[in-house]
């Protein structure tokens, strides 16, 4: 979720005021209040695959793989050269993201240019890896926790050592459904897990869904993720949050004897595989489509849970949905609508801070009734489900994500078990 992106507070911070600067840190105040929109399927421009060469140059830009754009590739003078990124179709939120692999037949350092379509800015610090798996920032000072759209450039530029040997540059790791399913499958081998097909995309890629836990159970928590493809961060947090709930402790053991868990990792596998900064193959927001269900992703987990819970006083307790945006921060319901296990939320939220050090939740109630759009406003209108969307930051550290996730894997078990 990314709108409303100009809106800021900014105040004091107390940690850095102890060690005696004079800073001042931002706040992210997160997206305004959500609207609906049409999600009837509207066009996508899918991006051509292939070798990008200039005649009589050496160097070459590849895109044939999935995750992530390079939709263009000009030479404008002896060492720079530009790629163009531009998204599935308009209107979409500035989320350019792009991918390629560039290689060379005779070592050079060049100078490339990111540029975007009209009206897009840079949003993701370039990484670079030699396997497609290990990444490293180009340019660590890049780095920014909060940033200001109308600060950031529409174009981007840095120099890049290429070589015979293959380099990739993206704006984030890639995690395609390549590596989603991969990670399913590893999940699926753990004792009292099993994995379902619940639908298809509109590529007809089956929409996986992992059970974990005791089937006999009427308490029921739902894990969802990457309804926006380039919201890696979000999945590494929904990953480490997984992997906790199903790792063998006493307490995971413990908490899958008492609940059923389903898991829905990759919602959008059209939209991640293609490269899309947004939307699902039909062009929408699939976060946007939890009311009027006019997409068969949307419309897959609905009636799944419409066969699970509503029959035979199965209850969807608690449901999180997973994605990134600038900074760290917590969508909720308003907290004087109650639902199935009230204070759950707000008990959850104190003791994240209790046992994050230094960590100060950044909270926001974004759903008080009337059309639900998002998934998590679904779930609690539907179910009295206590839902929560859990945004994780573009640029947040990879280390802190995975402890976070892991802390509030614990914490929701506990608090679980114990109400
Ligand atoms: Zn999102």
């Amino acid at each position: 979720m990314k709108n409303g992106l100009r809106l800021y507070i900014t105040i004091a911070a107390s940690a850095v005021a102890l060690q005696g600067l004079a800073q001042t840190t931002k706040v992210f105040k997160g997206q305004g209040p959500i609207r609906g929109v049409s999600t009837v399927s509207r066009p996508v421009q899918r991006q051509w695959k292939g070798v990008f060469s200039q005649k009589g140059d050496d160097v070459f830009f590849g895109n044939d793989f999935q995750g992530a754009r390079l939709n263009g590739l000009v030479k404008l003078n002896d060492t720079l050269y530009t790629a163009l990124i531009t998204s599935e179709n308009t209107p979409v939120n500035s989320s350019p993201w792009y991918a390629f692999k560039v290689w060379a037949e005779t070592p050079k350092e060049i100078t490339l240019k990111l540029t975007y379509q009209q009206g897009s800015r840079h949003r993701y610090p370039p990484k670079m890896s030699k396997d497609g798996k290990i990444w490293t920032a180009v340019e660590p000072a890049a780095v920014k926790k909060v940033f200001e759209e109308d600060s950031l450039p529409g174009e981007y530029q840095f120099k890049l050592k290429v070589g015979k040997d293959t380099t990739w540059v993206a704006a984030q790791e890639l995690f395609t459904s390549k590596q989603a399913n991969a990670w399913l499958d590893e999940l699926t081998k753990k004792p009292k897990s099993s994995a379902e097909v619940i639908g298809y995309s509109r590529l007809s890629k089956p929409l996986t869904l992992v059970k974990m836990g005791n089937p006999k159970s009427k308490k029921r928590i739902l894990i969802i993720g990457r309804q926006h493809p380039p919201e890696v961060t979000g999945q590494y947090a929904m990953k480490a949050f997984v992997e906790t709930i199903n790792s063998g402790t006493a307490l995971s053991n413990k908490f899958l004897k008492d609940y059923l868990v389903y898991v829905v990792p990759l919602m959008n596998p059209d939209g991640v595989d293609n490269g899309n900064w947004r939307h699902n193959d039909g062009g929408i927001d699939l976060n946007r489509d939890w009311d009027a269900f006019n997409q068969p992703e949307s419309s897959a987990v609905r009636d799944f849970l419409k066969k699970e819970i509503a029959d035979d006083g199965n209850k969807l307790i608690f449901s999180i949905d997973f994605h990134s945006t600038q900074d760290d921060i917590y969508y909720r319901v308003d907290p004087q609508m109650k639902g199935n296990m009230p204070n759950l939320i707000s008990d959850w939220l104190t003791k994240t801070q209790e046992q994050i050090p230094g960590y100060v939740p950044n909270v926001k109630a974004l759903y008080s009734g009337g059309g639900t759009f998002t998934a998590f406003s679904y779930f609690f209108k539907q179910y009295g489900t206590e839902a929560l969307v859990y945004e994780i930051g573009d640029n947040t550290p990879r280390d802190f994500i995975k402890h976070k996730g892991e802390v509030s894997a614990e914490i929701l078990m506990n608090l679980l078990l114990n109400k």
